[in-house]
């Protein structure tokens, strides 16, 4: 977990998994945990649009622009890359490296490729799926796959039957990554902002049939965080050792 939270402050960062040298799952939190390693990666795979999941990937862009010989590829869905094109790559905000040529290169520094939901993605010495999730704009999760043992992140994401019905069905499975952001008595915010509290966590779990499976909790608003662990006590959930708050830094084993 290169960014474990849903908010950045002193000790934690927003959204971003290391997946392999060369593949991250989201840019929330890039260059500072990876400094100069950061030059290797070669594929960004988006979960949506939202700032939280983007906003190092403009300055992973510009750091290594000059000395990269080949493209940095951003994969998302179709809504996803349009956003990114429009609101940041749009020569205001950022230049558009869509458009600029790597130097003395005949490739473009950057590629934009358009994921489908349930088809795998090789790359990097990693396999990666997109699954419909249910947040405030098009999203997705992904199933990680390395070695045939498979993890399933669901970033950001209403309650979906998608991800109790998969982890049911898909013993190899072994490590389920929620998302969690605000309080229980928020749950109206919750639900609009499409979003879960550790109450609708709880409902997560108690869908799954499965004791092998250790369940972990990022995107914890910083603000909320103390409240947060102590709900998840309140409810049992620590306890067992099934379920786990991320850090930064975090080695999620599977
Ligand atoms: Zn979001
Ligand atoms: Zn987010």
């Amino acid at each position: 977990m290169l960014g474990a939270f849903g908010g950045k402050s002193k000790t934690g960062s927003t959204t971003s998994l290391l997946v392999s040298d060369s593949v991250v799952i989201d840019g929330g939190n890039i260059m500072q945990p990876l400094d100069n390693a950061a030059k290797e990666i070669d594929h960004i795979f988006l979960t949506h649009c939202h700032m939280d999941h983007i906003v190092d990937i403009p300055f992973l862009i510009d750091a290594f622009f000059a000395s990269r010989t080949k493209p940095l590829t951003i994969y998302g869905l179709p809504h996803t890359l349009k956003a990114l094109k429009k609101y940041i790559l749009n020569w205001d905000i950022w230049p558009d490296f869509n458009e600029i040529m790597l130097m003395n290169q005949s490739d473009k520094s950057v590629l934009l490729k358009e994921i489908e939901f349930d088809k795998v993605y090789d790359e990097g010495g990693v396999k990666l799926t997109p699954f419909e999730t249910a947040h405030t704009v098009p999203s997705c999760g992904f199933i990680i796959e390395k070695d045939n043992k498979k993890a399933m992140f669901t970033s950001d994401t209403y309650l979906t039957e998608n991800i109790w019905d998969t982890v049911n069905k898909d013993k190899n499975i072994k490590a389920l990554i929620l998302e969690c952001s605000f309080t229980s008595d928020m749950e109206q915010l919750a639900i609009n902002s499409k979003h879960l509290t550790p109450v609708m966590v709880k409902t997560v779990i108690d869908k799954i049939y499965r004791d092998d499976l250790k369940v972990y909790i990022n995107h914890m608003k910083p603000d909320f965080v103390d409240r947060l662990k102590k709900e998840f006590e309140d409810l049992g959930l620590l306890n067992d050792g099934h379920l786990i708050l991320l850090d930064d830094g975090y080695e999620i084993e599977f």
